[in-house]
């Protein structure tokens, strides 16, 4: 278990904390660690750069992760390493403590997380919810992917098959010709 990632808002000291880290893959991808559901087939280990701030009764968690996942084509279902990045910032609290006192005005916009004293805050769960909300269910290899071809199910990007594109009696030519025509 990697103390190295747990905090508590109360001891955050007036200077703050800052990070310039690679997090290993494999504390990410650990099931049984932590309350997040782990990120499952990182290739490469998690960068972060990111700080936390106290600003009156507001504590300010910003900073921008990146890391790489191996997936599936959604067009030609080839395996590709899916490169992704996001920047992360956050608002938490000591519940029980206004937020508006010490006239912290600016922090008065968007979501504060309330949390129970001492506020503990594990950096590995908060990256990893982090992760699963830029997600996205559908990715491609590459915007130029030609993905699979519809007659022989080859893919297109690697291989030229046999199949004779003739377009004049296909269905799909006559749904354009009534799309043109519509
Ligand atoms: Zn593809
Ligand atoms: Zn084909």
């Amino acid at each position: 278990m990697q103390k190295q990632w747990l905090m508590t808002l109360q001891g955050v000291t007036s200077s703050g904390r800052s990070w310039d880290v690679t997090i290993p893959a494999a504390a990410l991808g650990d099931k049984e660690r932590g309350q997040v559901a782990a990120i499952p087939d990182l290739v490469r280990d998690l960068t972060w750069v990111g700080e936390l701030q106290r600003k009156g009764n507001v504590f300010h968690l910003c900073g921008e992760w990146k890391t790489a996942v191996r997936r599936e084509c959604s067009r030609c279902t080839a395996k590709f390493d899916w490169q992704f990045s996001a920047l992360m910032e956050r608002d938490f609290q000591l519940a029980g403590e206004s937020r508006y006192a010490d006239s912290d005005a600016e922090a008065s916009e968007g979501v504060c997380e309330s949390l129970p004293a001492p506020g503990a805050l594990d950096l590995l769960d908060l990256l990893k919810e982090d992760i699963w909300l830029v997600w996205k269910a559908d990715v491609i290899c590459a915007e130029e992917c030609k993905g699979l071809c519809l007659g022989c199910g080859c893919n297109l990007n690697t291989e030229v098959c046999s199949c004779v594109v003739d377009d004049s009696n296909s269905p799909f030519a006559a749904l354009r010709k009534l799309k043109v025509d519509g």
